[in-house]
């Protein structure tokens, strides 16, 4: 029988995150303050603790995992590789599709595999209570997961139509004890000024983000998290690439080109990256690593590279990267994951370098290849994640047509089960395809901050 499931041991759990910021042609450029200049760490200590921001400007290639951090990595790591053989057969393709499978961690994503680390540095330098933002959920989950893990008190602003409409995510966060607020809230200057302006605001990632580091940057005992687009974020993922790379060498195979869903990029950074060294030292000129939006929120294949705020309301440090503007909207899709107005600044820099490329597809499209791949492989893909299988799938029906046997790989990046009524909307005809209109994206556009 042949092998389509290729496992590590446990103490193969890779011992250092990759830093890929030691390899790559350009120095990233440093996130600014109101001032235009780059932020000093003494403002960064007020949300985050000393190691992250150590982590966050770190040039060392190899970066330890603490030992406690394996010790909990190991409820769900080394996660599975695998062929999916059952949908190269049902597309008929000679391509060999892999997909490294982050749906098994205990909130059902990637994201433990960075909130961990964080209540462990948090929880080391002495502090309490963590906040944070989430939209669809997984950031959050993840989150209170994590804090439980070392004891730590957690608060998460939920964006207010995420909370209404998904009470199982909340009941989730609660199970893991953090406390659950629908944002925009009355408790910070931020979300009251927004409530001020909108009464019936529905609320967006950015609000949410402004309200948790308000909050974060007043209280001495609380520290701030952020699930995605920092430079610790990426660190933290490579996990996913590290261990890939040892189940190929297991597989004797190797990806030709690789694909992963691009919210704020964390999870495509963390699958990609531990493979672009050898990208850029010319061993693998042809790997192609690709990220994949929605065309309701398209980043970065539409935005404009340029700096901007990573919340809402201004707020947050000012970072070089792809941006629709800051008070961008996207629509309600269905891929929640995936509705940020910006992206992290060291996917958008390797994008704009040509080190790594970036396709949008249209959210219908999306759920066919995931039922598709649900059907083959009988896995339930997460929205987010739909979007890698869909390029996935363009590309090995390419190889059809071609007849070359290329080596596909992707990120599964969640599984879908909290996500059954967006799969609900889509059997019964009801999603719709939206491309944002130019017009719209020039508009928010016209917002960013200046800087010389
Ligand atoms: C959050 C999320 C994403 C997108 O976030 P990135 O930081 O871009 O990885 C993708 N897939 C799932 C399942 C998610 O929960």
């Amino acid at each position: 029988m042949q092998a389509t499931r290729f496992v590590l041991e446990q103490h193969e759990i890779p011992t250092h995150w990759y830093n890929v910021v030691a390899d790559i042609p350009n120095p990233p450029l440093p996130p600014l303050g109101p001032d235009g200049k780059p932020v000093g760490p003494e403002q960064m200590l007020a949300i985050f603790p000393g190691p992250i921001l150590e982590q966050e400007m770190s040039g060392e290639r190899w970066i330890p995992i603490p030992d406690e951090v394996r010790e909990i990595y190991r409820l769900w790591r080394p996660s599975p590789l695998m062929r999916a053989v059952r949908l190269e057969q049902a597309l008929g393709t000679p391509a060999r599709i892999y997909y490294k499978n982050e749906g098994v961690s205990p909130a059902g994503s990637h994201k433990p595999n960075t909130a961990v680390p964080q209540a462990y540095y948090n929880k080391q330098v002495g502090i309490k209570r963590l906040t944070t933002e989430t939209g669809a959920g997984q950031w959050g989950s993840s989150m209170a997961f994590a804090g439980q893990m070392f004891g730590l008190e957690v608060r998460v602003y939920m964006v207010k139509v995420s909370y209404q409409q998904k009470p199982f995510r909340r009941s989730m966060m609660q199970t893991w004890g953090a406390e659950v607020l629908a944002s925009p809230t009355d408790r910070t200057q931020a979300g009251r000024g927004i409530l001020a302006a909108h009464p019936d605001s529905d609320g967006s990632l950015g609000i949410a983000i402004s309200e948790a580091v308000e909050e974060a940057a007043g209280r001495p005992d609380t520290n701030y998290c952020l699930g995605s687009v920092l430079n610790h974020v990426l660190l933290h993922q490579t996990i996913i690439g590290l261990e890939a790379r040892k189940q190929f060498e297991k597989a004797g195979d190797w990806p030709d080109v690789i694909f992963g869903p691009c919210g704020g990029g964390s999870s495509f950074g963390g699958i990609a990256l531990p493979f672009l060294a050898d990208k850029a030292a010319g061993k693998t000129p042809n790997l192609r690593l690709v990220a994949v939006e929605p065309t309701s929120c398209p980043t970065l294949t539409r935005g404009a590279y340029a700096y901007d705020y990573g919340d809402a309301t201004g707020y947050t440090p000012i970072m070089k990267m792809y941006t629709l503007g800051h008070d961008f909207m996207p629509p309600g899709i269905h891929a929640g994951g995936l509705r940020y107005h910006g992206d992290s600044p060291l996917v958008s820099q390797l994008v704009h370098e040509g080190l790594m490329e970036a396709v949008a597809v249209p959210q219908v499209a999306t759920f066919e290849a995931g039922v598709l791949f649900a059907r083959a492989e009988g896995i339930v893909p997460a929205p987010e994640s739909c979007h890698a299988i869909r390029a996935a799938i363009d590309e090995a029906l390419r190889c059809k047509a071609t007849g070359e046997p290329k080596t596909i790989l992707f990120n599964l990046t969640g599984h879908g089960h909290f996500d059954m009524a967006s799969y609900d909307r889509f059997f019964s005809g009801k999603l719709e395809d939206f491309d944002y209109p130019a017009e719209a994206i020039q508009e928010s556009l016209r917002h960013l901050p200046k800087v010389d």
